[in-house]
């Protein structure tokens, strides 16, 4: 017999506020709707992950190219938004837009369930990649918008031709 099982069926106080903390973290938050479809929940999973197959091959083909950026970063540092790509000297900040994420024109169509819910929250990504875009270029950035659905290629082609137009920027904002 082991000494937890010569304690009693009762269990320690540790073992319950352990346990108490479990289950209180599963909880489902009904109040937001889960994936409701096996699509869905592959864009949340890779949403979650940070890095999509698209911003892989994005970023890979640039670097081919010899552009040097930085990746996920601020480009104003007291303004949360984070571009996928950066190029720092020309200020110039690439976001990847998801088709579902920031509601493609193309590609964006509510899911069957919860349609006003995932309506609402697309269009408030939409004025937030709005705001992002102002804000950023009142900084003196130049804001590249790439869709995922994007030929890898031509989105790097127009990224090469937009940085070096841009020259390197003397002085930061
Ligand atoms: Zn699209």
């Amino acid at each position: 017999m082991d000494k937890r099982r010569r304690m009693g069926p009762g269990k320690t106080n540790d073992q319950v506020s352990k346990r108490a903390w479990r289950v209180r973290v599963t909880v489902p938050r009904s109040y937001v709707p889960w994936a409701s479809s096996d699509a869905i929940h592959k864009t949340m999973q890779q949403c979650r992950d940070g890095r999509t197959a698209p911003e892989v091959a994005l970023r890979s083909n640039l670097h081919r190219r010899g552009m040097r950026f930085r990746v996920t970063a601020r480009p104003v540092l007291d303004f949360r938004r984070t571009a996928d790509i950066l190029f720092p000297r020309r200020r110039v900040a690439v976001f990847l837009d998801g088709c579902f994420w920031h509601g493609c024109p193309d590609h964006f169509t509510p899911p069957q369930t919860n349609v006003q819910y995932w309506t609402s929250k697309i269009q408030y990504n939409r004025l937030r990649d709005a705001t992002t875009n102002q804000r950023l270029r009142d900084h003196g950035w130049l804001v590249v918008r790439v869709w995922e659905h994007e030929d890898t290629e031509a989105a790097a082609d127009r990224i090469a031709v937009l940085v070096s137009a841009r020259g390197i920027m003397t002085c930061r904002p």
